[in-house]
């Protein structure tokens, strides 16, 4: 692929990987796999681009940061190309995505601005003063399934508070995280407080977290390496910041509009095919409406046209976990087929806990529908996981919502909502769903390492 944006400056190495195009399996491009010596001096470069960074103002950061964003929408056409050709994603879902990702910049920029320090009173005597500091060299590894929005969504927090930057891209999608950081350097942030490292993935990760100068892990993937990256840092007590996986359950409660809960199923099912972590998994629906809306589902599912899967391995994954429910019992509404990466719009009715697929997360563009008849068992089905991430709520009545939302143990749950994350509010999961929250102030704070001074002087 031919663009200026993805022009790139790496070491010499013998070793080198392809990006595919999902879509018909054609080299998009051919890349370099970094050494560990590599990835060491750029830990090395960090720790100058730290030492000066962090002594700009706020407001020198907040400028380039802003600087960076309007480059960004700028070249909005050109990045969701990169990303339509590396990802799969369509053209309308990636250009919505660079969006979403830009957001990031500007919020962030803002939210550091508002950062203060505190005079405590202290009972004792003396002042007490608390200061927030940049929490020092952070690591970003980040997924493919959003190629600018998991950069953004760590680097632009961390540099906004004056932290250096080491990204480590998914290697199925790099070309949009060096389209992003191009642009970066155009907007001014020095090449040494934001840096790239490409190659092997356990190599790069096991680099970066022995590493005492770097300070934290910002991680995005699946649960299963995100326990492992946590146990690794534990040797150099990292803070960090864990976004993993999901198994959303979307509950529609008897008096839901049933044309809104259908759409909104739609969204968040289908959107990317199914590749994001908080699409909707599971569909617990009363079973006064449950054939209604089975029907409803089905009728409007079955001619969308969808994104491919990342790989043949993601599709063989889906295409396992639904025979497998069929197999168990479950009835195939519409779909089921593929060919190459291109999974069908599928929808598979009487999912039951027992199945596989009821609990682990799908990752494709299968809904399962689970009918349930009280409040009550509903709240213990949507709790009935070991992940936390996203869930939804559809009811005419809001009270009830509200009440069903206390009682799950979910970060982020939409009522009568799909659009639960955005650059202005916390996003992240409960329990093996992750640890800490991104956007919003809260994700600028967890860049931040807070120190307290007692002056007695
Ligand atoms: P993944 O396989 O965990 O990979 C994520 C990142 O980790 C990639 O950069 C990958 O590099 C790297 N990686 C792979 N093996 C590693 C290892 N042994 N040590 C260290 N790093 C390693 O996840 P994915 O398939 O890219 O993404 C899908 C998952 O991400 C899903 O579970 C989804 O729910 C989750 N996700 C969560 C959020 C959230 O905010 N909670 C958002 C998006 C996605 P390579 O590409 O080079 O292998």
């Amino acid at each position: 692929m031919k663009s200026e944006l993805i022009k790139h400056n790496f070491p010499k190495s013998e070793e080198s990987f392809d990006v595919l195009n999902p879509a018909n399996g054609k080299k998009v491009a051919s890349l370099p796999k970094l050494s560990k010596a590599d990835v060491k001096r750029t830990i090395k470069n960090a720790e100058k681009g730290f030492a000066k960074w962090r002594k700009t103002s706020v407001t020198e950061r907040a400028k380039v940061l802003r600087k960076w964003h309007k480059l960004i929408l700028q070249n909005k056409k050109e990045l969701a190309k990169i990303m339509n050709a590396e990802s799969g994603k369509l053209m309308a879902e990636s250009l919505a995505e660079v969006e979403y990702a830009a957001s990031f910049i500007d919020n962030s920029a803002e939210e550091a601005l508002k950062v203060s320090d505190e005079i405590i009173a202290n009972k004792r005597g003396g002042q007490g003063k608390v200061i927030k500091q940049p929490v020092g060299i952070v690591a970003a590894i980040t997924p493919w399934n959003f190629p600018a929005a998991m950069i953004t969504r760590k680097t632009a927090p961390a540099l906004a508070v004056g932290c250096a930057v080491i990204c480590k891209p998914a290697s199925a999608t790099p070309l949009t995280a060096i389209a992003l950081l191009n642009l970066a350097y155009k907007a001014g942030i020095p090449k040494n407080v934001l840096q790239l490292v490409l190659g092997d993935a356990g190599m790069i990760a096991d680099t970066l977290t022995e590493n005492n100068k770097i300070r934290k892990l910002s991680f995005t993937g699946s649960t299963e390496i995100g326990k492992e990256l946590y146990a690794k840092c534990a040797a150099t007590m990292k803070r960090l910041t864990m976004e993993l996986g999901g198994n959303a359950p979307f509950i529609v409660m008897e008096d839901a509009d049933l044309n809104l809960a259908v759409e909104k199923a739609i969204a968040s099912r289908f959107r990317f095919s199914g590749q994001t972590c908080i699409c909707a998994n599971r569909f617990l629906v009363h079973e006064n409406i449950y054939d209604q809306f089975a029907k409803k589902f089905a009728s409007k599912a079955k001619n969308l046209k969808l994104a491919p899967l990342i790989n043949s391995k993601a599709v063989e994954n889906v295409n396992r976990l639904m025979q497998e429910a069929v197999k168990d019992g479950a009835k195939l509404l519409c779909g089921g087929k593929f060919k190459d990466n291109h999974f069908e719009p599928t929808i598979l009715r009487d999912v039951t806990p027992k199945m596989r697929i009821y609990n682990e997360e799908i990752f494709g563009p299968v809904a399962t529908l689970i009918p349930f008849k009280a409040k009550a068992e509903v709240i213990k089905m949507a709790n009935d996981t070991e992940y936390g991430l996203a869930g939804y709520i559809f009811s005419g009545n809001s009270k009830v919502a509200e009440e069903i939302a206390e009682k799950l143990e979910i970060g982020m749950i939409g009522i009568n909502d799909n659009a639960v994350s955005s650059a202005y509010s916390p996003f992240g999961g409960f329990k093996h769903s992750g640890i800490g929250r991104e956007g919003s102030h809260y994700g600028v704070a967890e860049y931040l390492e807070i120190k307290f001074i007692q002056n007695n002087s």
